[in-house]
């Protein structure tokens, strides 16, 4: 029995995919994982190869120079990657979900082809910017604000927006901000989103935030200090950024469900090469009837995870109505991800608690699974909105 997931069952290119993915992923990330965790590197380099290799287009389609594979595709290949770090993953899930699936959905072929198809090729690497510092799970009471620059037509964009993943590090980013007037607010309808690259005049990043874990992502406020916007930077229709932004997070949510996913599978895998090899009153710990119950849950909890996620996927593809579904993988596999770690402590004992060992990272790193993308508690009401047919 296996925990990662393997060749039956896949069609021959999800195999080649998730053979590349894991084979990049041990060589290439694995061995480094922890120092960049220590020294909060954020590995750039490495970004760039799983760019070349395709990992950071794999959904956007082939005319845009993405894979143009289905949704459960990338999330096998993206398993692997949070599998060996998800401070990479993150990066990956990003690129692939939120602004690439505004762009394919509501850019014009112009900014098509100047935007996605880098993105998709891996040659540049992008964030997005909903989050405020009063605004995070209400994002629709946002502040940062543009107006109409006056002269052709162009914008001005002010505010703040906060622990953009990639801010410091992006060279563009989708940023969504009020366009309605200060003295008659629309709520959600007053909101848009902007594709700005991160060299624009007034485009400023504070410090890479010291983080508990995901260290080697960068994670940055932002400061949008009146910059100025061509007509042609605004993306799809004005007051409609806001819809664009749920939009993507479904796409986004799926991908920090199998984050997850790859975190829990890491953290069971040690766990039954440590369980096998460290002895107690004689015999392997695996010996013991109460640590095999504990491994059996955490087996049965990923394989859940895994299997909603892909469920998930799948009705996307399909094009059915998502954002419930979405929300209850990323919900299910975070809490997963953050019930297995602590059963890896657990069962690593002294040893778990100490850096030298891997289990601690999962734990720091499975934690914001249940914060980001939408917080547990906000997972609960899209479902429970979805239930109420709101
Ligand atoms: C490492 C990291 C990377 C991030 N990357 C990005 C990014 O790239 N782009 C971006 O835009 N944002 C990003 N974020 C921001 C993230 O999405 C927010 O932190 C998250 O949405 C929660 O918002 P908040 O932190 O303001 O918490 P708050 O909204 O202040 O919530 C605090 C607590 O109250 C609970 N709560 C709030 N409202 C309700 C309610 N109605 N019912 C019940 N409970 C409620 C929450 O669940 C939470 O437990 C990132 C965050 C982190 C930590």
């Amino acid at each position: 029995m296996s925990i990662a997931v393997e060749s039956p069952g896949l069609s021959e290119t999800q195999r080649q995919i998730v053979e590349l993915a894991r084979d990049f992923a041990r060589t290439k990330i694995a061995p480094l994982a922890a120092e960049w965790d220590r020294t909060k590197r954020f590995p750039r380099d490495v970004i760039a190869e799983l760019g070349k290799l395709g990992f950071l287009g794999m959904c956007t389609p082939e005319e845009w120079d993405g894979m143009g594979v289905d949704g459960v595709t990338y999330l096998l290949a993206l398993e692997e990657i949070a599998a060996a770090d998800a401070a990479i993953s993150v990066s990956m899930s990003i690129q692939n979900a939120i602004p690439t699936t505004m762009l394919v959905k509501h850019g014009t072929p112009v900014q098509k082809q100047r935007w996605l198809k880098p993105l998709a090729r891996g040659e540049l690497l992008v964030g997005f910017a909903l989050s405020e510092p009063e605004a995070g799970s209400d994002p629709a009471s946002m502040q940062a604000q543009a107006v109409r620059d006056g002269s052709g037509g162009g914008w001005v964009l002010n505010g703040l927006k906060a622990w953009a993943t990639n801010g410091g590090t992006a060279d563009l980013m989708m940023i969504m901000v009020r366009t309605d007037a200060p003295g008659s607010r629309r709520g959600a309808k007053g909101i848009s989103t902007f594709i700005v690259p991160t060299d624009t005049p007034g485009y400023r990043a504070g410090k890479p935030e010291d983080k508990m874990g995901l260290r080697a992502s960068n994670t940055a406020t932002v400061a949008l200090e009146d910059l100025h916007l061509a007509p042609e930077q605004l993306l799809g229709d004005e007051g409609m950024g806001f819809v664009y932004a749920m939009e993507g997070l479904d796409a986004g949510r799926l991908g920090i469900a199998i984050q997850a996913v790859g975190i829990a599978r890491r953290a069971l895998e040690l766990s039954i090469a440590y369980c096998a090899e460290r002895r107690q009153f004689d015999r392997p710990l695996h010996d013991f009837q109460a640590v095999q119950f504990k491994l059996a849950d955490m087996a049965t909890r990923i394989e859940a995870a895994r299997a909603l996620a892909h469920s998930a996927a799948a009705r996307k593809d399909r094009g059915e109505y998502v954002a419930p579904y979405a929300s209850m993988a990323k919900l299910f596999a975070s809490e997963t991800a953050m019930w297995v770690t602590t059963q890896a402590v657990q069962l690593f004992g002294g040893y778990g608690y100490m850096r030298d060992f891997p289990v601690e990272k999962l734990f720091r790193d499975a934690k914001v699974t249940e914060l980001y993308e939408g917080t547990s508690e906000v997972q609960r009401l899209v479902i429970a909105r979805g239930l109420s047919g709101r």
